[in-house]
């Protein structure tokens, strides 16, 4: 079997790759060892939220405000070619301090935040309990990210995979890649079992488990798992008009009528099982941002891998000394808000077309040169 381009790989990234190749006119084959966007991308939050502080690399600040630019129209879009609703819609986020320091840190990152152009207002007590009655009313002050939205991740994926498949790309679940096929210095194909696919280039998109191709190609892929849990509560008729979230964790109702807790940081391997640790420690830390949510039911908890990086960001780039081949993979926690743009990016570069942005800070590269 043949084609012009193979993606490894179908969560958001994958299937957004997938989608813009499709799009373009690419003879495209996203292979996907389980099911479409039922790993990171299926357990994450959803939120797209590109607001950034002082501690944000500008290339990623850039990266991120292209992808929540784009993402209103891509909703739009997918809803027109599949009739598929992803859910995105407004989603302010009310950063919460509940005593002095907590106040002092929030004030200084507005601070910086006004100065480089963010329209955030500050809230005294009695205006962010105005805007979210149900936050825990031993509040001190909170700064509002109007500009932040949300969307049910899962069904990002799907669509856009299945947008993919209408617009006449193969999207195959069920096919776990072993090996790359390599040709000289060219990556030509992939190999699922005795089966062999051929094709002109392939992208590498398969999150946490893409750092798995650095020994057989002999590159740095510096890309670890790390584990982020969430609780999902039931709240009916309570839900939630805002975001709201701390230092330490964050609540929000999707548009499914589910209030999720999120979440842990845990760099404990390929485990993505929730634990009683991680699920307990969520469960004290919402009744403490929203006190209503104490006499919230238990819907449920998951688990999901986000694919690490050394510095943050992601890897997008091509790989060499290899041809044939572009990795985009290492999105950490932020796969969902950067899918739009790291769609657009790797199209450009397989139809070898001049980026939208500047990507040169996301290079796989960059980790050869510092070994060296
Ligand atoms: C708890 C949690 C909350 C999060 N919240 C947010 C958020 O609010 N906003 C945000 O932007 N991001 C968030 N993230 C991060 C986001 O989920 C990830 O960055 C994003 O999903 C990564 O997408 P991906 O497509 O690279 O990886 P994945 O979704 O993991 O997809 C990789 C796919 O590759 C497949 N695969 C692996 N190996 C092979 C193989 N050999 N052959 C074929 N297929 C293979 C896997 O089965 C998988 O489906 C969150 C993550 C977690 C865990």
């Amino acid at each position: 079997m043949n084609s012009d381009v193979i993606v490894i790989g179908a969560g958001a990234i994958g299937s957004s790759i997938g989608y813009q190749l499709a799009k373009a006119g690419v003879k495209v084959i996203i292979l996907e060892r389980g099911q479409v966007g039922r790993e990171a991308t299926g357990a994450s939050a959803g939120m797209v939220a590109a607001s950034h502080d002082r501690n944000t690399p500008q290339p990623f600040a850039a990266l991120a405000t292209e992808s929540a630019r784009l993402f209103p129209a891509l909703a739009e879009e997918l809803k027109d070619r599949t009739g598929m609703d992803i859910g995105y819609r407004r989603a302010g986020r009310l950063q919460v301090a509940f005593d002095e320091l907590a106040e002092q840190r929030l004030r200084a990152e507005r601070g910086w935040q006004v100065d480089h152009g963010a329209i955030v207002p500050w809230l005294d007590r009695a205006s962010v309990l105005d805007l979210e009655p149900a936050v825990n009313p031993a509040v001190r002050a909170a700064v509002y990210y109007a500009e932040e939205y949300q969307l049910l991740p899962l069904m990002l994926a799907q669509a856009l995979a299945r947008a993919a498949a209408d617009l006449g790309a193969a999207v195959r679940e069920g096919a776990a890649i072993d090996r790359l096929l390599t040709e000289g210095d060219r990556v030509a194909g992939v190999a699922i079992g005795d089966e062999r696919i051929h094709a002109d280039q392939v992208v590498i998109a398969n999150g946490s488990w893409a750092g798995g191709w650095a020994t057989p190609l002999e590159v740095p892929i510096p890309i670890r798992p790390i584990r982020g849990q969430l609780v999902a509560l039931r709240t009916p008729g309570t839900a939630l008009r805002t975001v709201i979230s701390a230092q330490d964790a964050y609540v929000v109702t999707k548009p499914d009528g589910l209030t999720i807790i999120g979440t842990t940081v845990e760099d404990v391997g390929f485990d993505s099982r929730p634990t009683a640790a991680g699920i307990g420690r969520l469960l004290n830390l919402a009744p403490r941002l929203a006190p209503r949510l104490a006499d919230a039911t238990f819907s449920g908890a998951w688990a999901g891998l986000r694919p690490g990086t050394p510095d943050g960001m992601p890897l997008i780039g091509r790989l060499p000394p290899w041809r044939g081949v572009v990795l985009a993979s290492g999105h950490f926690r932020n796969g969902i808000l950067l899918a739009p743009v790291t769609g657009e990016l790797v199209t450009d570069l397989i139809l070898r077309r001049q980026p939208r942005l500047a990507i040169e800070a996301f290079d796989p590269s960059r980790f050869l040169v510092r070994a060296a």
